[in-house]
Parts: structure tokens; C-alpha cells; sequence
């Protein structure tokens, strides 16, 4: 018996969904839950804003699996003219949050033994529902969507390019020269 939930789980500026009820019900239930996110830190200087994703949660004999997808962006350097810019990232995902307490008792949880030829993920687990049966979404959305940028995000096709540093024959005078002559220009006056 599959329970179906018409209303999603809606989440503000949180990433940590209680779980205990959707362990309760059968293999196969599901939650869909809807993440709105202001910002989000990913790594050192790395943060992504306007995270929008929608996330279904299934129920599995081991725990709960997590599809979904985020969209947002990510203000990243451009490799070529070093100019900050707003990189947009669309990301789609699954991984899979491994049980480790029961609901009912509380007491440390087996989950089943898994065949591996059964496995549908990458075979690494690296997320657990927490003791008090959270499933917190944070390390899912940052490690996803850190895959999702490029290695060496370009701001565009208007993308002026690397900056002149020095005039590179007669014609061609670097910007910072030219506001220079611009200024004595002014001062001639
Ligand atoms: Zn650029």
C-alpha cells in the first residue's frame, strides 16, 4: 500500500525534514518536499543563492531515498576576464539516506542486508538519517550542486577577455593608460 501526500513538505531557508512518520509507512510511500534556500554556503569562497528544488522522498527497507533537482546560481570568477559574475546551476540528483535507529524503540537499527547487485545508487552511502530520524539535506545539495559548476566558468559570450596589461604595438594603449590621457587631456583644458 502506497501513501500518497497531495500536499508537499515546504521548506524555507531549512534543510532538515522529521522523517519518523514517512519510516512508519510502507516501502514505497513517498513525501515530495519543496526547498526555498536565500543562500547556501558550498566551498571557501562558494556560496549558492536562490536555491529552488524539489526533492520526492521515498521510502526504501533501508531508509529513504532522495530524487529531485535544485536550480539557482552561484557567483563565480571568470577564468578569463576575472570578473565576478552570476553562474547559474540546474542540477538533478538521487542518493539514498541510510536508517540507523528505529522509530518505535529507538534502539540502534540493522538495516537489511543489501545485495549489491540490487543496489540502485553508486553503491556509496554516504548520508544517514540522524538518530532523531532528521533528514537533514544540506551535504546532498552542496555536494550536487558543486558537481554541477564548471571547472572554468567563462561569464559569457560578451566576455571581454583577458585584460591588456601592457600596449602591445603603437595603436593599442592599455584602459588604464587611456582614462590616464583622458585625465591630462582634461587638465589641458
Ligand atoms: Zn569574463
Amino acid at each position: 500500500m502506497t501513501t500518497q501526500h497531495p500536499e508537499p513538505i515546504s521548506l524555507h531557508d531549512d534543510l532538515i525534514i522529521k522523517v519518523s512518520s514517512l519510516l512508519m509507512e510502507s516501502i514505497g510511500s513517498t513525501r515530495k518536499v519543496e526547498v526555498n534556500l536565500s543562500s547556501l554556503p558550498l566551498d571557501g569562497d562558494l556560496v549558492a543563492s536562490g536555491v529552488s528544488a524539489g526533492i520526492t522522498l521515498t521510502r526504501l527497507n533501508t531508509g529513504i531515498l532522495a530524487t529531485g533537482s535544485a536550480s539557482g546560481t552561484v557567483e563565480m570568477q571568470c577564468v578569463r576576464c576575472l570578473n565576478l559574475f552570476e553562474q547559474p546551476f540546474s542540477v538533478k540528483f538521487a542518493e539514498q539516506f541510510r536508517q540507523t535507529t528505529g522509530v518505535l524503540d529507538g534502539k540502534g537499527f540493522t538495516p537489511p542486508h543489501e545485495d549489491p547487485e540490487e543496489d540502485e545508487g553508486d553503491g556509496e552511502l554516504a548520508f544517514e538519517i540522524s538518530d532523531a530520524h532528521e533528514l537533514d539535506l544540506t551535504e546532498l545539495l552542496r555536494q550536487w550542486i558543486l558537481l554541477s559548476l564548471p571547472m572554468n566558468p567563462i561569464c559569457g559570450k560578451d566576455c571581454p577577455g583577458p585584460e591588456t596589461v601592457t600596449a602591445t604595438d603603437e595603436g593599442e594603449i592599455d584602459a588604464r593608460f587611456a582614462a590616464l590621457q583622458e585625465l591630462l587631456d582634461n587638465e589641458a583644458d
